[in-house]
């Protein structure tokens, strides 16, 4: 973690000291660049405005002059305009802090988080924070809201292409590794920027995948599933936390005690600072568990809520409340030491500007060590489902035909792509033509869009499928069916795509479906059908780059989901950490009728959690557990020994998971608990070994701790969450 200065508490008494309530309330507030520049009357055209429903109230110079922080995606040159005016009007000369969601690239888009997530690799997600961060910084901005932690297991919820995944333990492998990457060592370095992880908590959990819709969790659920990618993010150093949308358990996040007081300052003894989602403190008043806004500023001050986005309700209500001894001043001091720390810690006192230089704006996006780091980034990210051996493709192919939506489409940088700009993407098109010359005939046609019933298209897209030897599908959802807002009630894949591919199937060629999307599909139907299946996501700026290099074997498939894809969205939601029912499937031995399934599906996903081919095979073998006690203080071994039997080098993500057979609590019948990322050479073999500690069985037990209970645990290790091989069982003493 980065040091920071002994004297930040004492010059930050000093500073509030001097501060009337009436700018400590100012620093409550985050508004938007364009309120701002409407009450100075200012000239300036803000470029890049924020989007989404900014409130229309409009607040005077005086409130304005005391604003804390920017919501903006702003760029170099209107940041230092914004910030000389602010602080031409702002009497202590207190610097604006700018915020803005870097989710997966600023400029340079690297996958989505999903999908980055896929390549099981926390170095790879740290290393493309980093340049994130490095590219957001040049532009002027102070904190990322990155990392999303939030555990999905909804594919309807949109917003599942932000997070990494249905596994505790790998999405705060992934939150910790993005706060790193975005924070380094130094947050006053110029090329970091601070870390908000949102959104607390729960907000995945949204019923029926609706977005911002009620959350109703057991608190055991809460603890064990959903507060550790939080917490991960927290212990490696993430400046802020972001408060969700969502109620829990009956009270709306942005106002709720148990999470904010208790759980996040309390236990977790976090300091910085906590920021509403948008408008999120306002609307308290339409989940009905505030009067108005007076009682919603009043609700949020008390349950630590340090800043509000957007919407006004501190700066309307807070500077009254404290008047009328409604609420205790010393509350708007605590959220205001806070707030003040972090704009010393990143140095704004010392320079309000020294983020921001337009010269290094220049020179410092879309570097092509930036490119190639997203090259690699979607190579290890896209997803092999199926290969019946049509991949990889030869290169003496000559002619290919890209048929569907995605065929020369920039727009594969996915929802939350920052600046990252369509034109700059390399489409699939240009990513073939980059890989077999511009010689080779790589014809593209869409054939269809992705919603429309519109089959005009149809006629061209099969003329340039029937003349080439190859053809590539490239299918999927439109970029805002996912991120948020985007809940689907149905995961096929939109519009008329499935009929376009059945008319390209039944012309008999060798035929490739590369999937962007932002969600797991439905996917049986084109499983049974189409010889290859890669699920590309939205794999960002050298998408196309990545697709041709896996197509053509350059670089072997080694990315494996971290989110189930169901048969049907009848299932969901389905993982595979889930807990057993007294009758579950396999009983039928028992002549037990009564079982726990579905009459007409499997229980299982149709890809599993850590699913994912490769060209080449990996054979597991040997598995083993050296020991069967535990105690503590010790550890246990699991071994397994993993070769490759086919004929291509390759990476393999080996996986260890644990189920605890008895306890106080019913647990999920498996727990991932460790991998290993190996390459291996054909015909080589590695000894894989796993060390199984107490604390990695810690859970939130009956007695409502979080500890690691005596029992017997049988672990197991394996290709991904359903072809796992049994190592034995070992006790734990406790
Ligand atoms: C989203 C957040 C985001 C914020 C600011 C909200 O609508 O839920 O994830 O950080 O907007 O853009």
């Amino acid at each position: 973690m980065y040091r920071t200065e002994s004297s930040i508490p004492t010059k930050v008494n000093e500073l509030l000291s001097r501060m009337t309530l009436s700018e400590k309330i100012g620093q409550m507030f985050q508004t938007d660049p364009g309120t701002v520049l409407r009450s100075f009357n200012s000239k300036l055209e803000v470029s890049t405005p924020v989007t989404g429903p900014v409130s229309e109230r409009t607040l005077s110079k005086e409130l304005i002059a005391n604003v804390g922080s920017i919501l903006s995606s702003t760029d170099a040159e209107t940041a230092y305009q914004l910030q000389k005016q602010f602080l031409e009007h702002n009497r202590l000369q207190i610097p604006l802090l700018f915020m803005f969601d870097i989710i997966h690239g600023f400029r340079t888009v690297f996958p989505m988080p999903l999908g980055l997530a896929s390549s099981w690799e926390p170095e790879l997600v740290e290393a493309a924070s980093r340049v994130a961060a490095a590219e957001g910084a040049a532009s002027g901005i102070n904190v990322t809201f990155a990392p999303m932690a939030d555990l999905v297991r909804d594919p309807r919820w949109g917003r599942v292409m932000e997070s990494p995944g249905e596994d505790p333990y790998l999405n705060g492998l992934m939150a910790a590794a993005t706060v790193r990457g975005f924070q380094g060592d130094d947050l006053r370095a110029l090329d970091t920027v601070a870390a908000c992880v949102k959104h607390f908590a729960a907000y995945g959990a949204a019923e029926g995948g609706r977005d911002y819709n009620t959350v109703d969790l057991s608190e055991a659920a809460l603890r064990n599933y959903h507060l550790p990618a939080y917490k991960a993010a927290i212990d490696a150093g993430a400046e802020m936390v972001m408060t969700s949308f969502n109620v829990y358990d009956g009270i709306p996040a942005t106002t709720n005690p148990f999470l904010l007081r208790k759980v996040l300052r309390e236990e977790w003894e976090f300091e910085g600072v906590v920021i509403s989602d948008y408008t999120s403190l306002w609307e308290t008043i339409f989940h009905m568990s505030a009067k108005d806004g007076e009682d919603a500023a009043r609700q949020g001050v008390e349950a630590g809520l340090d800043i509000e986005m957007i919407s006004t309700e501190y700066m309307s209500h807070l500077e009254r409340l404290v008047e009328q001894g409604a609420v205790d001043e010393a509350l708007i001091d605590e959220a205001v030491s806070r707030i003040l720390t972090l704009k010393f810690k990143l140095g704004l006192f010392d320079d309000p500007f020294r983020y921001i230089n337009i010269e290094r704006e220049k020179q410092a996006h879309l570097k092509p060590e930036y490119r190639r780091l997203a090259r690699e980034a979607a190579q290890k990210s896209m997803v092999l489902l199926k290969n019946d051996g049509v991949l990889p493709l030869k290169k003496s192919v000559r002619s290919i035909a890209v048929v569907g939506p995605f065929a020369d489409n920039g727009r594969i940088l996915g929802a939350w792509s920052g600046l990252g700009r369509p034109e700059e993407a390399v489409t699939v098109k240009q990513g073939l033509l980059n890989k077999l010359g511009k010689e080779a005939d790589v014809k593209a046609a869409a054939g269809c869009d992705y919603s429309s019933e519109d089959v005009s298209g149809f006629a061209a897209a099969l003329e340039a499928a029937a003349s080439a030897e190859v053809v590539i599908l490239a299918l999927g959802e439109e970029d805002h069916m996912s991120g948020e807002a985007g809940s689907r009630a149905y995961l096929n894949l939109p519009g008329v795509q499935q009929k376009l591919a059945e008319e390209v199937l039944k012309l008999g060629k060798p035929t490739v479906l590369v999937l962007f999307n932002g969600r797991p599909l439905e996917l049986k139907w084109y499983n049974e059908r189409v010889p290859a299946i890669l699920e590309a996501w939205f794999p960002g700026t050298e998408g196309g780059n990545a697709v041709a290099d896996l197509l053509f074997g350059d670089a072997n498939p080694s990315a494996k989901l971290t989110m189930s894809f169901p048969y049907t969205v009848g299932q969901v939601p389905v993982y595979y950490n889930c807990l057993n029912t007294g009758r579950p499937k396999g009983q039928e031995d028992n002549d037990f009728r009564f079982l726990s399934k579905y009459l007409d599906v499997p229980n299982a996903p149709f890809y599993p959690f850590g699913y994912g081919l490769s060209y080449t095979e990996f054979a597991y073998s040997d598995a083993g557990l050296a020991g069967d006690t535990l105690a503590p203080g010790g550890s246990v071994k699991a071994t397994v020994a993993v070769s490759n039997t086919g004929g291509y080098s390759g990476e393999e993500i080996v996986q260890m998971y644990v189920r605890d057979l008895w306890g106080s609590a019913s647990r999920p019948l498996l727990e991932l608990k460790g991998f290993k990322k190996i390459r291996l050479a054909p015909g080589e073999t590695a000894s894989v070994e796993f060390e199984i500690k107490p604390e990695m069985l810690a859970y939130f037990t009956a007695n409502k701790r979080y500890e690691a209970e005596p029992g017997d645990f049988k672990v197991f290790v394996g290709k991904n969450a359903r072809d796992l091989i049994e190592c034995g069982v070992f006790a734990y003493s406790g």
